[in-house]
């Protein structure tokens, strides 16, 4: 097993596909990845926003490119506004996404999970045996998670205690564990040191607000403590204006001031959390955003400083490998946040730059957007958005908004619609036929 060890390589594989392998590739398809095809070969790993759109955008505007897609799992389902579905604002149905159409639109699909780059003879090896061999490599394999920053937390104990950061299970899981507690008891959000420079950082604020409206509605004597291994956070006006309006004195938000660091350490079998000051507090319900790093193939194939993976601004070519292109949550993107949205911007540029590389197409210059939303409660919610161009040694910002504290119902209500707006368009943007 070149260039990784067996044990990173079994928690990557149990990490992503949750311990269900899915069959690996039929024969004749084999075959047909391996034929270069008149324009060359593109494999995909990942089979989520980034990787999905990629493979979509190259297959349609240049269909002379064989594009071979690798994703263990036979569904996607969204961690974007898994949040809705924690707090009861929508049904886990509604988050998760077939991929028919991305095979019928003519991409190669290998549900298998890609353990090892060899870069000298260009092919990924999959955990079934099968070697696929390429031209350009992209990467999309999203985060994998650190779970070292709390002593204590672990696979096993995001059993009990869900980071519902990856993959529909997780958060399954944590709405499991709110809808048997009972009327009383503590949840505990706790927010890992370093947690903010991964994926989607204000997702964990939109996560309280919404288990506090579960509480409010269904549990009111319990209780919502958020532990921030941070003194401050982005945007807290806007979050804290909206608590105090719709969840007072049933949240809470507790700075790493107060709890000297935040939570350190935690027990599962007692649910039991112990913060820097070694004060103990027994939670009902734990869930834990941990630190992010690249996902583990990305750490694996050697296109990793630190935690991410360096990309050139303009294309998202890695820095360290000539064939390889990152992008998502795994890119290191300079000023951009790791969303979907982000993701979705940057496939068009990585789409664009291998046919540009592959077919000799003309190559458009490098712009990217990014818009999240965040639900704050029923019909209210707040929206930051910004827009990027390509550097010459990272994206650089050029602008930027965000929702205002104060603002009127009614702006809130409209707010509230765009957001659900956004979510049917990208999510058929990506696994639809169409609209590449
Ligand atoms: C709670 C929460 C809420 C969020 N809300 C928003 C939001 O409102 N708006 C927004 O824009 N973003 C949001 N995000 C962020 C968004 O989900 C991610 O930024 C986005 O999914 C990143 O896309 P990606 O392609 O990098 O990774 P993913 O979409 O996670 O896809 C990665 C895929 O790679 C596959 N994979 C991994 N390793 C391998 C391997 N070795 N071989 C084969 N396949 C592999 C995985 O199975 C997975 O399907 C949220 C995230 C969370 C956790």
């Amino acid at each position: 097993m070149s260039g990784v060890s067996r044990r990173q390589f079994n928690q990557g594989l149990a990490a992503v596909t949750g311990g269900m392998l899915a069959t690996t590739l039929p024969a004749t398809k084999a075959w047909a990845q391996k034929r270069a095809g008149k324009g060359g070969r593109v494999v995909v790993i990942g089979g989520g926003v980034g990787g999905v759109s990629v493979a979509k955008i190259i297959r349609q505007k240049a269909p002379k490119i064989n594009v071979t897609l690798v994703e263990p799992r036979k569904s996607y389902t969204s961690c974007f506004f898994s949040n809705h579905y924690v707090g009861g604002f929508r049904s886990i149905e509604s988050l998760k996404h077939s991929y028919s159409a991305i095979k019928s639109a003519g991409i190669i699909m290998v549900h298998d999970y890609a353990v090892s780059i060899d870069h000298d003879k260009k092919q990924v090896l999959l955990h079934g045996g099968e070697r696929l061999p390429y031209d350009r490599l992209v990467l999309s394999p999203g985060v994998s998670l650190d779970y070292d920053q709390i002593e204590g937390y672990s696979r096993e104990a995001a059993m009990v205690m869900p980071h519902a950061w990856q993959f529909g299970e997780q958060s399954r899981l944590l709405r499991d564990s709110l809808l048997d507690m009972e009327d009383g008891g503590l949840v505990s959000l706790v927010i890992a040191k370093g947690a903010e420079n991964g994926r989607s950082p204000y997702a964990a604020y939109e996560r309280a607000s919404l288990i506090a409206h579960y509480l409010k509605s269904y549990k009111p004597a319990s209780k919502l403590i958020i532990f921030d291994a941070k003194p401050k956070f982005r945007l807290q006006s806007l979050y804290q204006e909206s608590w105090k309006k719709y969840y007072p004195g049933l949240l809470e938000w507790v700075s790493s001031d107060t709890t000297n660091g935040g939570i350190m350490r935690v027990d599962h079998n007692t649910k039991t959390l112990v913060d820097g000051n070694g004060q103990e507090i027994k939670s009902a319900v734990t869930t834990i955003i941990p630190k992010q790093k690249a996902g583990q193939i990305a750490l694996t194939a050697g296109v990793t400083e630190g935690d991410w993976c360096p990309v050139k601004p303009g294309s998202f070519r890695s820095a360290l490998h000539k064939d390889i292109y990152v992008l998502g949550d795994s890119a290191q993107n300079g000023n951009m946040p790791r969303t979907a949205s982000a993701a979705h911007s940057q496939a068009r540029v990585v789409g664009n730059s291998i046919i540009a590389d592959l077919a000799n197409k003309k190559r458009f210059p490098a712009r990217f957007t990014n818009t999240c939303w965040s639900l704050l409660s029923t019909n209210d919610a707040i929206k930051f958005g910004s827009s990027f161009r390509a550097g010459k040694t990272e994206v650089k910002l050029t602008g930027s908004f965000a929702s205002t504290p104060g603002e009127d119902r009614a702006v809130r209500q409209k707010t509230y619609k765009e957001a659900q707006d956004w979510y049917k368009t990208i999510s058929s943007d990506i696994f639809s036929k169409s609209n590449a």
